[in-house]
């Protein structure tokens, strides 16, 4: 025999009462979270406030979760605790090992799972049947919908930029026959199967919806799968912040699927600023947006591509012999002095030089590395001070009268047939024009093409000397020269 026990009055006042100031202070949580989130993107701005912004972010974080966890009912705090201690474990060691070169594939994979989270939430939303009705509940549908195409392009796209960033896939395009085509009847066949998604909620038919909402979900995956596979090498920085875009969209449709203001706010925040980056990447590199998305740009790297002219090759000593006689020098890091870990020495060769009266300067390309502000991020890790790093269009003008470049483990950062070249497929970027200074220094391991994938007439101009070999070993022989001779 069972029995109801109906709840009093009482219980049922003091539990809404309860519930409703768990909601307002929710809601000023919220409220700081999201003023947090934005003083954190302000602090990222700039490399000296960036430890500040970040610790912006984490304090926002933290109140959004534990603001999330008071709304819940103890059924749902557990599983949100069954979700998050597993998580925060997982995140935390992958974050502590990851190696800096290694970050662009992590925060790939980290766009990945927004991608995923937005999918499964549309899902999980379309089987709680919404109260809404009317204009409402079509609204919330096409919510429902527009969240589940750019969480599952996001998924998959990111995914493929994770295996080609981590050399898993090769960074060469991939070009299929009558590729534009196929998009256009990818998008066509998306607003179709959008608009009876809608019928099918409207009339109640929940079977169907939920099938063409899987449909949708397959199609746009293999969209995002066949965009990244078409881009290529020296594109892949605009398709790194792109993705981040859509990830921050795919997370502010979820938060509308969920009525999750907060949600909302740190996803337009995430999804413009991902755009901003990219159109700020975009034009460093000299490339439309759309001829990004286009895809087809770059070969392989590493493929050594003839160039006219014989390199002249130069050795640690000759090295340091210049770089005594110099009274002005400028350092380019590049993509190989962060493989190589060489910014350590770096920043102590430059104290030695500085302590010697000579002007140095760091010159950083937008582009420079494989993620926006990778180069920033290796000098400042270094202790190399922030007023000796400059960006290239505040160094470009000072070439000509600087004695030495040395050049350590870049390529296509300074390649002068961006400019001189019409025909090269980087033709119009903007370069760190190095080979306007009295001489250059080259260092890398041979005369191998970087990640666009193209030849590199720099190495063979008459003012450039190549150091063979790799960065680091160079530069810390360069030091230990320097030092005892
Ligand atoms: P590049 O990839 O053009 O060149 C790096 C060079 O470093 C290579 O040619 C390689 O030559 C050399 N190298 C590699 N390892 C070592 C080592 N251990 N010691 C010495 N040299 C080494 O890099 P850049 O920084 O010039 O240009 C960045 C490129 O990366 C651009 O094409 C950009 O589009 C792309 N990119 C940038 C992203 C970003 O957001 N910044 C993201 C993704 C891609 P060798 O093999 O002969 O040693």
């Amino acid at each position: 025999m069972t029995t109801n026990i109906a709840p009093t009055p009482d219980i049922l006042v003091a539990a809404t009462a309860n519930a409703s100031s768990m909601t307002g202070v929710a809601t000023v949580a919220y409220i700081i979270a999201a003023a947090l989130f934005i003083m954190s993107l302000s602090g990222l701005g700039h490399p000296k406030t960036s430890r500040k912004g970040n610790a912006y972010g984490i304090a926002g974080m933290l109140i959004a979760l534990i603001a999330t966890a008071l709304l819940l009912t103890i059924t749902g705090f557990m599983i949100f605790l069954a979700a998050m201690i597993p998580a925060a474990v997982i995140g935390a060691v992958l974050a502590s090992r990851v190696k800096m070169t290694d970050m662009p594939q992590l925060v790939a994979m980290l766009h990945s799972f927004v991608g995923a989270a937005a999918v499964l939430v549309g899902f999980a939303t379309l089987r709680d049947h919404s109260p809404l009705t009317g204009s409402a509940l079509v609204i919330h549908n096409i919510e429902i919908y527009i969240g589940v195409c750019i969480g599952s392009i996001t998924f998959t796209g990111s995914i493929i930029a994770y295996a080609k960033l981590d050399g898993k896939i090769g960074g060469k395009p991939l070009i299929l026959p009558a590729r534009h085509l196929l998009n256009i009847i990818v998008l066509l066949l998306t607003v179709v199967l959008g608009y009876m998604f809608a019928q099918a909620v409207g009339g109640g038919d929940m079977t169907k919806s939920m099938w063409l909402l899987g449909i949708a979900t397959a199609i746009t995956g293999l969209f995002g799968i066949h965009m990244v596979m078409a881009i290529g090498g020296a594109d892949m920085p605009v398709v790194v912040s792109m993705l981040n875009s859509y990830s921050g969209w795919a997370a502010a449709a979820a938060g509308f699927m969920l009525s999750n203001d907060l949600l909302i706010i740190t996803g337009a925040l995430v999804g413009s600023s991902g755009a901003i980056l990219s159109y700020i990447m975009c034009k460093s590199m000299n490339r439309s947006f759309f001829s990004v998305i286009m895809g087809g740009f770059g070969a392989a790297e590493g493929t050594t591509v003839a160039i006219e002219g014989e390199h002249t090759e130069i050795n640690v000593d000759g090295t340091v012999d210049l770089i005594r006689n110099a009274k002005s020098i400028v350092i380019v890091p590049g993509y190989g002095m962060a493989v190589a870990q060489a910014q350590h020495t770096l920043s102590e060769i430059t104290k030695e030089l500085e302590a010697a009266g000579t002007k140095i300067h760091f010159a950083i390309h937008p582009i420079a590395g494989r993620l926006p502000g990778h180069m920033n991020v290796l000098l400042a890790e270094a202790n190399i001070s922030y007023d000796i790093v400059l960006e290239m269009d505040e160094i470009n003008d000072d070439f000509p009268e600087t004695d030495l470049v040395l050049v350590i483990g870049a390529n296509d950062i300074v390649n002068p047939s961006a400019l001189d070249d019409p025909g090269s497929p980087i033709a119009g970027m903007p370069v760190l024009e190095v080979w306007k200074a009295k001489d250059v220094i080259v260092m890398k391991r041979s005369m191998a093409s970087g990640y666009a994938g193209i030849g590199n007439p720099l190495f063979v101009k008459e003012n450039t000397k190549m150091l063979f070999g790799d960065a680091k070993k160079n530069v810390d022989a360069i030091l230990t020269a320097y030092r005892t001779s």
